[in-house]
């Protein structure tokens, strides 16, 4: 086992640059679980059968996606001395003609060509960084996706990585829990509290202490924590070691949906990889620091992903919140002081410790610092995982980067934020920049960065109709006002979408929001009303026409005849 940083980083190095310029061509297949729904895995095979038969001499590896889920399957060729080019919507049907045109022809195929990266370009071939997808972005947290194998830690390390848990370990723990208060980084996970802040509540708290890690991303519209699992755990990996030396934790649980097959393979691939290294364990390259990493798979429930049904979850019970205070900080996991952060909270801190707290703070905005990593999904026609700079107008995310909608109708508006997040109207929305507080006012706050693009053709009572039933579904049970006031809120919907409705029924709506707000346990109840709230305040004459006209103007709601739908 090697015993020190420099020691692991030469062999890392060595093993990159054989591969880098090993003289042949090297082809990347950008698979996660979605490329691989579009056929990836098939792809792949289909270029190594062509390289087979074709007597030709390539390097195939799979790498990370960099989001562009609207050219799925994305595969990239880099001959020797040529610029990467990026090909889009590859099929195993496609295959051989690519891969001899190109790597036996010397025909680049402009055809299918999204891009080149890198150095150098070549004739007939934008540079991918000019594409409307990619012109606003600023990786960060993305910066190797892509680019690298995922979990693969050399090519992590050779890339730079864990040389900042490295510093970290020569350093005092205040001084890098104070590089990350000077970024103003704010947790990611929808809450928006200061990382810093919450790391200073555990920094002098009794041992065993733990870092729960929050990648329960079980609402629909948001797949970020899962991209970052899947395309480069290790940037993760090294933010929960960072934080855990900070905080001195003894031991950290990765709590990530267990239908993220991928993400749960390579991080478990990756986990076991530092282990080797002796980068997670006892005396961390020869240090006095020791901690622990578990991936745990959650068990199907988003209600998980509240912080105290987390822990519930972590303990190996039924996921249900618990009364605050106590608060984590002192009473967390199996009794003892826990920190709890979002997946991409904890993704940002390498490359924050690299630069610098002034460095982030300088990419946002004064009160929104950093990017913001979106999901971006609906009526669109490049959907997909982006990383913007926070500030960034609305009107160059949704028209320019995403290519307007897929249907060619203009834009209705968005819902953002997931089920318990919001939405607004499209006039209301495109003159601001994507920052907090701004969306936070007119009731479509940003949460953890899902952004579903709305087009004339959907009916916003059937979409909030949708949200609430996940909502409601959602519900633990466990108090009453949630419980009752979720599946409530349903059935009124539900009479206004087969024309039983009365106006009465959006007071009804709005006053049982109000009462689940002001009495529910935890942020689901609380929150799920809040969707209704917006859409209510946003899209009123659409619900008007449904109670009013008996009509849907998005001809959505086709049963406006009185037939309750019953709804399973
Ligand atoms: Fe459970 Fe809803 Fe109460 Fe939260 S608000 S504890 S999800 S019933």
């Amino acid at each position: 086992m090697p015993e020190t940083f420099t020691e692991i980083k030469r062999t890392a190095d060595a093993t990159w640059n054989e591969w880098v310029n090993n003289g042949s061509p090297r082809i990347f297949v950008q698979t996660n679980a979605d490329s691989m729904a579009s056929g990836a895995i098939e792809v792949k095979e289909a270029i190594q059968d062509t390289l087979d038969k074709q007597k030709i001499s390539a390097d195939v590896t799979v790498v990370g996606s960099q989001g562009m889920a609207f050219a799925e399957v994305v595969v990239d060729i880099i001959k020797p001395d040529k610029p990467r080019i990026t090909y889009g919507n590859v099929t195993p049907e496609n295959v051989p003609g690519l891969i001899v045109d190109y790597i036996v022809k010397d025909d680049p195929r402009p055809d299918l060509a999204l891009g080149t990266q890198g150095e150098g370009e070549i004739d007939g071939i934008p540079l991918l960084k000019d594409h409307p997808f990619w012109k606003l972005q600023y990786p960060i947290v993305t910066r190797n996706f892509g680019h690298i194998e995922p979990g693969n830690l050399n090519h992590y390390i050779a890339q730079g990585g864990y040389s900042m848990l490295n510093r970290a370990l020569e350093m005092e723990r205040e001084d890098v829990r104070k590089e990350i208060e000077s970024s103003v980084l704010r947790g990611r996970g929808g809450a928006l509290f200061p990382a810093a802040t919450k790391w200073n509540f555990m920094m002098n708290a009794p041992h065993p202490k733990y870092l729960a890690v929050n990648g329960e991303e079980g609402d629909a519209g948001a797949f970020t924590d899962k991209a970052i699992a899947e395309n480069d755990p290790h940037t993760l990996l090294e933010g929960i070691l960072i934080s855990a030396y900070t905080m001195g934790i003894d031991k950290s649980f990765v709590h990530i949906r267990a239908e993220y097959l991928v993400a749960v393979e390579r991080l478990r691939r990756a986990v076991h990889e530092l282990e080797e290294a002796n980068l997670v364990g006892e005396n961390i390259l020869g240090t006095d620091f020791s901690t622990e990493i578990e991936i745990e798979a959650t068990g199907h429930a988003y209600i998980c992903g509240e912080e105290t049904a987390l822990m519930d979850s972590v303990e190996g019970k039924r996921g249900t919140p618990r009364p605050r205070p106590p608060f984590p900080a002192a009473y967390g996991i199996f009794g003892r002081p826990t920190n709890i952060n979002n997946v991409k909270t904890l993704s940002y801190v390498p490359a924050i410790f690299e630069h610098g707290g002034e460095w982030f703070k300088s990419i946002g905005v004064e009160a929104a610092t950093g990017t913001m990593f979106l999901s971006l999904s609906g009526d669109v026609k490049h959907s997909g995982f982006a990383e913007v700079p926070l500030g960034v107008s609305l009107r160059e995310v949704v028209e320019d980067m995403c290519g307007g909608t897929k249907s060619g109708t203009s834009f209705k508006g968005i819902q953002t934020g997931g089920p318990l997040g919001g939405g607004a109207d499209w006039d209301s929305l495109k003159d601001l920049p994507l920052e907090f507080d701004p969306l936070n006012g007119l009731g479509a706050p940003v949460g953890s960065g899902g952004m579903m693009m709305l087009g004339q053709g959907t009916c916003i009572v059937d979409l909030t109709h949708n949200l609430m039933q996940f909502n409601a579904a959602e519900s633990c049970g466990k108090c009453f006002p949630c419980r009752k006031g979720t599946g409530h809120i349903v059935r009124t919907i539900n009479r206004v979408m087969t024309g039983l409705g009365k106006m009465e029924d959006l007071d009804e709506i709005v006053y049982m929001g109000d009462t689940m707000r002001d009495g529910s346990l935890c942020g689901l109840g609380q929150l799920a009303p809040r969707i209704t709230t917006a859409m209510l305040r946003h899209f009123r004459s659409e619900w008007e026409s449904h109670l009013v006209d008996k009509t849907c103007p998005a001809g959505v709601c086709g049963n406006l005849d009185g037939q309750e739908i019953t709804f399973s």
